[in-house]
């Protein structure tokens, strides 16, 4: 059997296994102290760690799966890792700055069987899903990377919006969320974490029912059944109706304001009607509600779709707020290194394919 990344428990998880192999619990304590706040590429660099422990865990975990196949630098800051896991599989990893910290958009799962009809993720579909060690590897991965550079950064959000459906990988996204959120570790605060789904309505119930306070951000992309099904093919199993369900319960246990995602895609659904629309529809939950309007990326194989006008952004922006609507724009970092969700990863498979 092969090692698995320690990486990958929770703190409880790694206390109970280092008890279970006869190990004290303040163990634990130092274990994770040398992983997340000292960052070591090596178990045998834990030095007030007795060498049992130490010969235990080498036996059993190992410190790295990922390996970097390529990193590209925006100009703006941005960076892309392309990361290889050990079977072979590629996926991707954004390293955003904004003026309020360093923002690091992860992967969940290898490709998506959502399948929208604009995204470049869902063109390939879904090999399977992340390991937490995987997702929580992405970050450390980035975190060692700014280390290397010796400016004392240090990430400080992160956005669940990379390749696959977080929420069709539940307890793997929930073990990750665990382990950087917790103050022994990374410590990165729930509200500076943010969870991107496409809509699965009885997931939603279970997310709301967990005990952890990240944001969840909800992509919607349309206000009525036909258009949203038109795009997003899972919206015949959870229609508008169902999904508004488990929002309404997710806001009564959570009581936390809800992201909803909106792609402007030219002529589709970015006429006034729709924002008219889309107003009515969050009416009653305006005031636990932001929309964030995305100008769409355009992929190559999406050639149907494009970018809509920046006047019709614009206008839609201001029909939501003449209407009570919380809403932004939100414009792309990285435009010049396919920073857009699965792009690189799907430009690399591409071009291997080719080869
Ligand atoms: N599967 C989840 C999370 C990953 S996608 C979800 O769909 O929410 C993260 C966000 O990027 C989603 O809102 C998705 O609709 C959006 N997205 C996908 N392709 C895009 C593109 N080409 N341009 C802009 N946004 C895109
Ligand atoms: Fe999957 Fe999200 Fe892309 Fe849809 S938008 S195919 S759910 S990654």
């Amino acid at each position: 059997m092969s090692k698995q990344s320690i990486y990958g428990l929770t703190f409880d998880q790694l206390t109970e296994w280092l008890t279970s192999h006869g190990q004290k619990r303040f163990r634990a304590d130092q274990v994770w102290n040398w992983l997340y706040k000292k960052r070591v590429a090596n178990f045998s660099e834990m030095n007030n760690v007795n060498s049992e422990t130490i010969d235990l865990l080498e036996e059993h975990f190992v410190l790295h799966t990922l390996e970097e196949d390529i990193r590209q630098e925006s100009k703006d800051g941005t960076i892309k890792f392309l990361f290889k896991m050990a079977d072979g599989n590629l996926i991707e990893t954004v390293l955003m700055r904004f003026h309020y910290g360093l923002s690091v958009c992860v992967t969940t799962q290898v490709g998506c069987n959502i399948g929208c009809s604009f995204c470049a993720s869902g063109l390939l579909r879904k090999n399977r899903d992340l390991t937490s060690a995987e997702i929580v590897e992405q970050i450390m991965n980035v975190q060692k990377h700014l280390d290397a550079q010796g400016k004392d950064e240090r990430v400080s959000h992160i956005v669940v919006m990379g390749i696959g459906e977080p929420l069709d990988n539940f307890t793997n996204l929930m073990d990750f969320l665990y382990v950087v959120n917790d103050d022994k570790g990374l410590n990165i605060g729930a509200r500076h974490i943010t969870v991107s789904t496409s809509g699965l309505a009885h997931k939603i119930y279970e997310f709301a029912d967990t005990d952890i306070q990240v944001n969840l951000a909800v992509s919607l992309h349309a206000p009525n059944n036909e258009l949203r099904t038109s795009i997003m093919k899972i919206n015949k199993a959870f229609p508008i109706e169902k999904l508004m369900k488990s929002i309404e319960y997710y806001l009564e246990k959570k009581n936390r304001r809800i992201t909803y995602e909106y792609i402007m895609l030219r002529d589709v659904n970015d006429h006034k009607e729709e924002a008219v629309e889309l107003a009515k529809l969050l009416h009653n939950h305006r005031h636990l509600a932001y929309v964030n309007l995305i100008p769409y990326n355009t992929v190559d194989e999406h050639i149907d779709y494009q970018r809509s006008e920046s006047t019709s952004i614009q206008a839609f922006y201001e029909t939501l707020k003449e209407r009570g609507i919380n809403c932004g724009v939100r414009w792309e970092n990285g435009a010049d290194i396919d920073a857009a969700c699965g792009q690189l990863r799907s430009k690399q498979i591409n071009k291997k394919k080719a080869i």
